[in-house]
C-alpha cells in the first residue's frame, strides 16, 4: 500500500486506516490510451477505449474528488468509466471504491481473495482488522488470468497475492508509433512491517504466496512499469522527464520493472529466513551490539534493556538483530539512524514497554508502526524530526490503539497544535509531558479529552527555528484551562511569569496534591499567597536567579 522507504513506510499507514496527507498531481498520459489520474502518493489508471474506460484504483474516498479532477482535465468523463479494477484490498487503493462507483455507474471486478473485503467494506483483512470503509458491491470475483475486455482492449488480471489475498497485478498491451508495448501494473509485492511469514494462523499460505507473485512479475513481459503507488515506480522522476519532454518515454523501463521485482524479492526472502531462523541467541545478539555501541542489559541469559548513546555506527543488520530480541523490554537510542525505514526493523518487539529516542527522524505517517508494538506502556520522544517537514505530531492519534501506553513524552521538536489535538485522542495517558515545542496556548485546550491523566509536565514552547516567533504555549490563560483536569494529581509547570491569581485557580482541582514550578519566575509574596490559597498542595518553587531571569526573558521574546 504506501510509499516504501518511503514505499515500505506508506505501505503501514493505509492498512491502519491512518492519516493521510495527500496532494493532486497532474494527470499525464503514460503510453498509449493509459493515463495516470492518481493523487501524489497513490496511482490510479485510466485506459480509455471507444466503448468508454478501465479505472484502476479509487484510493481513499478522499482522492476520489482528486481522481475525477484528473479525469476531467484529460478531456474524458467519469460516466464514461465502465469498470472499476483495483490494485489490492487496503484502504488507500479501495476504500473510495463505494463513491467511485456511484459517480460512474462503473461495473466492479474484483480477484477473488480482496472480493469479500472490498464488499464488507474491510472486513477480513489480514492484520488491519480495524481498518474499515464504505462497503461495495462487486460485479464479478476474478481469478488468476481471467480477462477484461472493452472496446478492444482486454487488460489480464494476475493473482499476485501475499501482500493480500487477492492482490492483482494488471497487465496489457499498448500500441504505440506500431509498436507493441507490455504494460504492468504491480499490485504490491511488499511484506509489511508486522507481517508474519511463518506459523500465521490467519494468513496460513502467506509465504507460498509472495512466492507465487515474484514467480509471475518474473514471468511478465514488461516494458511499461507502473505500480500502485507511484514510488514503486519512480513516478515523480519519470514525470519530471516527461514535462521537460527529454526523448523517449521515461515509463518505458523493462530493466528498472525486473531490478525493482529483483529488490522486493530479495527483501521477501530476507524477512522470512529471519523469520523462520526464530528468535535469535541473545548471548551473540548482546556481543554484536555492543560491538556498535550499546549498553546491553542481560537478565537470567536474556536481553532485557538495550540502551544506544549514538547510533550512528548501526547498520541495518544491526537494527534487525535489535528487532529480533523477543524479550527486549527497555530500549533508549540515539541518532538520527532512527526513522521510519529502520524502525521497521524494530515491529517485532513484543515484549517491548519503554521506548526513548532522541533524535530519531519519523513522519507522522511512519509512526503507525509504533501500534504494532502492543505492550508499549512508555514512550518517549526528544528532538525528533528537526530535519523533516513532514512531522507535526499528528500522527500520534495512531497510538491510541495501544492500549497499555500511560506515559509519554514530547519534547524539543516541531510538534504543534495539531500534535497536542492528536495526543487529545489518547485517553489511556495517565502521564503527559511536553516542553520545547511549537503549540501555542490555543493547543491546551485538547488535553480536555484526557480524562485518566495524573501528571502533567507543560515547559514553554521554543521561539521557531529561523523563522517567526510562535505565541506562547504556557502563559496566565493555560492556568483556566488546566483548572478543569480534575483528574491530576500532580502538575509541572515551567518557563513563564505567572501571576498568583491566575494560579490560585488550581484550587478547582480536587485531587491536586503537588504544584511543581520551576524557573517559574514570581516573586516570593505572591507565592505565599498562592501557598495559603492551595493548603493541601505541596507547592515547589524556587525564586528564580538573576541568569535564569534573563534566559527566560529570551524564551518568552515575542
Ligand atoms: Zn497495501
Amino acid at each position: 500500500m504506501y510509499r516504501c522507504i518511503l514505499v515500505v513506510v506508506l505501505c503501514l499507514t493505509a492498512g491502519a486506516g491512518a492519516v493521510r496527507a495527500d496532494a493532486p498531481f497532474p494527470a499525464h498520459r503514460v503510453a498509449g490510451n493509459t493515463y495516470y489520474v492518481g493523487s501524489q502518493e497513490l496511482a490510479s489508471f485510466l485506459i480509455t477505449t471507444p466503448a468508454g474506460h478501465f479505472l484502476i484504483n479509487s484510493s481513499f474516498e478522499e482522492t476520489v474528488p482528486l481522481i475525477r479532477g484528473a479525469v476531467e482535465s484529460l478531456g474524458f468523463k467519469m460516466t464514461d468509466v465502465k469498470y472499476l479494477l483495483a490494485s489490492h484490498a487496503h484502504s488507500d487503493h479501495v476504500a473510495g471504491h463505494a463513491k467511485l462507483q456511484a459517480l460512474t455507474g462503473a461495473k466492479v471486478f474484483v480477484m477473488a481473495g480482496d472480493d469479500d473485503v472490498i464488499e464488507s467494506g474491510g472486513k477480513g483483512q489480514y492484520l488491519y482488522a480495524d481498518s474499515r470503509w464504505a462497503e461495495c458491491p462487486v460485479d464479478r470475483v476474478l481469478k488468476d488470468g481471467e480477462e477484461v475486455t472493452l472496446g478492444g482492449m482486454t487488460l489480464i488480471a494476475r493473482r499476485t497475492p501475499g501482500h493480500t489475498r487477492g492482490c492483482t497485478t494488471w497487465a496489457w498491451k499498448e500500441t504505440v508509433d506500431g509498436k507493441s508495448l507490455d504494460v504492468v501494473v504491480i499490485g504490491s509485492p511488499n511484506v509489511n512491517p508486522g507481517y508474519r511469514l511463518v506459523d500465521n494462523a490467519d494468513y496460513p499460505t502467506i509465504a507460498a504466496d509472495f512466492a507465487q507473485t515474484f514467480a509471475v512479475l518474473k514471468s511478465l513481459p514488461c516494458d511499461v512499469f507502473l505500480g500502485a503507488h507511484g514510488n514503486y515506480y519512480d513516478m515523480l522522476a519519470k514525470h519530471e522527464r516527461l514535462e521537460k519532454k527529454l526523448s523517449g518515454n521515461p515509463f518505458v523501463d523493462p530493466q528498472g520493472y525486473r531490478a525493482y521485482v529483483a529488490l522486493k524479492e530479495a527483501t521477501f526472502r530476507k524477512k522470512l529466513a529471519d523469520q523462520q531462523a526464530g528468535p535469535i541467541d541473545d548471548a551473540s545478539a548482546a556481543e554484536q551490539l555492543r560491538k556498535v555501541g550499546a549498553e546491553v542489559t542481560l537478565t537470567k541469559g536474556v536481553v532485557t534493556g538495550v540502551a544506544v548513546k549514538d547510533l550512528s555506527k548501526f547498520t541495518t543488520n544491526d537494527f534487525e538483530t535489535l528487532g529480533r530480541l523477543a524479550n527486549l523490554k527497555t530500549l533508549s537510542t540515539s541518532g538520527e539512524a532512527l526513522n521510519d525505514q529502520t524502525l521497521s526493523y524494530l515491529t517485532g518487539l513484543v515484549a517491548l514497554e519503554d521506548l526513548s529516542t532522541n533524535l530519531a527522524q519519523f513522519s507522522d505517517d511512519g509512526l503507525w508502526q509504533l501500534t504494532l508494538l502492543s505492550n508499549l506502556k512508555q514512550i518517549k520522544f526528544f528532538h525528533t524530526s528537526l530535519k523533516r517537514k513532514d512531522f507535526t505530531g499528528r500522527g500520534l492519534a495512531q497510538l491510541a490503539s495501544l492500549k497499555n501506553l500511560r506515559r509519554l513524552t514530547v519534547a524539543g521538536c516541531p510538534f504543534n497544535d495539531e500534535g497536542l489535538a492528536a495526543v487529545g485522542k489518547l485517553t489511556q495517558l495517565e502521564n503527559f509531558r511536553t516542553w520545547h515545542t511549537y503549540q501555542t496556548q490555543a493547543g491546551n485546550e485538547s488535553l480536555q479529552t484526557l480524562v485518566n491523566l495524573k501528571s502533567l509536565y507543560l515547559g514553554q514552547r521554543l521561539r521557531r527555528y529561523g523563522g517567526e516567533s510562535n505565541a506562547q504555549s504556557l502563559t496566565d490563560d493555560s492556568l483556566e484551562v488546566l483548572s478543569k483536569l480534575t483528574s491530576l494529581d500532580t502538575l509541572t509547570l515551567g518557563e513563564q511569569k505567572f501571576s498568583a491569581d491566575a494560579l490560585i485557580k488550581l484550587k478547582a482541582l480536587p485531587n491536586l496534591k503537588r504544584l511543581e514550578l520551576f524557573q517559574v519566575d514570581v516573586p516570593a509574596a505572591e507565592i505565599e499567597r498562592v501557598r495559603a490559597a492551595l493548603p493541601k498542595v505541596v507547592i515547589d518553587w524556587q525564586l528564580v536567579t538573576a541568569e535564569e531571569r534573563a534566559k527566560l526573558g529570551r524564551l518568552l521574546a515575542p
